[in-house]
């Protein structure tokens, strides 16, 4: 079986990702066609524009093959990405996934903090130090799915959840040389991270 995982490149910060993958030693592919979603044994939808994004997934014929792809095969979404697999956004230029129960208000810090970093405690590393997140223009989600595990929040709001193999965060892991959440998805399901759930 393919152990390529596929960062979605239809608008957005792709390339970061596949920078962070490769120094990890990871094998993995830009996604635009239905084809090469095919070859992938995971996705990431990275960061931009979530509007957009959702326009572009019609355009190139994806929503329905990335519903499919996410029934059987682990996501990551950030930022715009966990918007997109929400189940419900509120915004009706996008056109969810429906992967993860939650919602998902759209520029939840507003104008006026639209990035900040922040410390946060990861629960995928507990034990580890703080974990410098950048969050720009960041949506706020929220569940009260029993089977969604929050990893990490800000101010006592959820900022990264995780449900079985499949996880959503608010802010930019790839902005960072820090891979400790990128690992933490990959631990869920890839050869050469797998591990018992932490
Ligand atoms: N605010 C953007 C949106 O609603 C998301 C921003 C991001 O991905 N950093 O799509």
């Amino acid at each position: 079986m393919s152990d390529v995982v596929g960062v979605l490149a239809l608008q957005g910060a792709f390339d970061k990702h596949i920078e962070m993958l490769q120094a990890l030693g990871v094998r993995c592919r830009r996604v635009r066609f239905a084809q090469e979603l095919d070859e992938c044994a995971a996705l990431i939808i990275p960061g931009g524009e979530s509007t957009t994004m959702s326009l572009l997934i019609q355009k190139f014929d994806l929503y329905g093959r990335l519903c499919e792809f996410a029934k059987e095969k682990p996501m990551m979404g950030i930022c715009a990405g966990a918007i997109l697999m929400a189940d419900e956004v509120g915004d009706s230029r996008v056109i969810a996934l429906n992967v993860i129960p939650m919602t998902v208000v759209r520029n939840a810090y507003g104008r006026q903090v639209s990035s900040f970093s922040a410390e946060l405690r990861l629960k995928c590393d507990a034990g580890g130090p703080t974990y410098l997140a950048h969050f720009i223009r960041a949506p706020g989600i929220k569940s009260n799915n029993e089977n969604i595990e929050v990893l990490a929040e800000y101010n006592g709001e959820a900022v990264m959840m995780r449900m079985g193999r499949n996880m959503v965060l608010t802010f930019h892991p790839e902005l960072t040389n820090d891979s400790r959440i990128h690992v933490c998805w990959l631990k869920g399901f890839h050869p050469a991270y797998k591990q018992e759930l932490l």
